[in-house]
């Protein structure tokens, strides 16, 4: 659904982006994680028009955003990371307003004001004035405005960001929501927890460029190297030497019973080796391969350059 290729972007000498490719598949929630600065917010915003990129390929539902900059508006729904709201206006105004940008106007505008009020979870502020609201219930508005002309991908730039824990749960609530309708969710964040929860598909960037992306299940069992602990019933000296030929095994780190060491590969390769020291019999009381979070991933996968 979106698909970027050789994208590039300077501010005067600042290389923001250095050739970012990426592909979002249709229905899924793509979570872009990158730390401060790495570039999300100028890929999103080269994505909604808002930028023009220095060099480089991006589509949005088929579209060429250079050459149907129009059809690529009318299939993204926008929110960018930081937004103004309208003093002197109330909820339900607000959202009339951004109709009528549409063309949306009557009763199928109070309709669909109402619609989008309840699906963010506003339905009792349509009369509060949007500068009385909190800023969890502002960022669920500017997500309602985004919807208006019903897009089918959404480009969300750190939509959590500056929100409380439960405000947080919900924005997460709502995004799964639309994931469930249907839409192609590009979601910006720093904050890797966040993500996990709520994505099906990951890309990483790290400064200006992907470093891994894919379906997130797959990052989190395929990472380069995972710590594993194993207890034996005896000394570990038989467990120690037959690691020590395993290949993927490094930094083993034994005491009288119990070993630490770290395995390249994914869970398959986890499991291979369990069931190849109980075949050697080496007597495993306990053999643990940490979890791996998706801060693990980042962190393993920031310092490589490959996608
Ligand atoms: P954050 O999570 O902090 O929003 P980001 O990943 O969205 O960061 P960008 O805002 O895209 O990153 O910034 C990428 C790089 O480009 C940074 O080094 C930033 O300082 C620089 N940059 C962004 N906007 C401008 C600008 N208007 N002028 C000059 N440099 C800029």
């Amino acid at each position: 659904m979106i698909k970027v290729r050789g994208l590039k972007k300077n501010y005067g000498r600042v290389q923001a982006l250095k050739g970012l490719d990426m592909d979002v598949p249709a229905g899924s929630i793509y979570g872009f994680i990158g730390q401060n600065g790495a570039g999300k917010t100028t890929a999103l915003r080269i994505l909604a028009g808002l930028l023009v990129p220095g060099q480089g390929l991006a589509e949005v539902a088929g579209w060429d955003i250079m050459l149907y900059p129009r059809a690529v508006q009318e299939a993204i729904g926008y929110m960018p990371d930081f937004f103004g709201v309208y003093d002197d206006l109330r909820v339900g105004e607000y959202l009339l307003f951004y109709a009528s940008a549409y063309g949306i106007k009557g009763p199928r505008a109070g309709k669909l004001r109402d619609d989008l009020l309840e699906l963010v979870e506003l339905g009792d502020k349509r009369e509060a004035f949007v500068d009385t609201l909190s800023r969890g219930m502002q960022q669920r508005l500017c997500l309602a405005r985004a919807l208006v002309h019903d897009p089918p991908v959404l480009l969300l730039d750190e939509p959590a960001s500056g929100l409380d824990p439960l405000a947080r749960v919900e924005m997460r609530e709502i995004l799964k929501e639309l994931g469930q309708m249907g839409k192609t969710i590009l979601v910006s964040s720093h904050i890797l927890t966040e993500l996990a929860n709520l994505c099906t598909h990951i890309g990483m960037i790290t400064e200006g460029a992907l470093v891994r992306q894919g379906v997130l299940a797959d990052l989190l069992n395929n990472t380069p190297v995972r710590k594993i602990v194993l207890r034996c019933a005896c000394p570990t000296e038989k467990a120690v030497k037959f690691l020590e030929g395993w290949p993927g095994v490094e930094g083993i780190n034994c005491q009288l019973h119990q070993v630490e060491f770290g395995l390249a590969g994914g869970l398959f390769q986890v499991a291979e080796l369990l069931k190849e020291l109980v075949n050697q019999e080496v007597p495993v009381t306990h053999f643990a391969p940490e979890e791996q979070t998706l801060e693990d991933t980042f962190v393993q996968l920031a310092g490589q350059t490959e996608v």
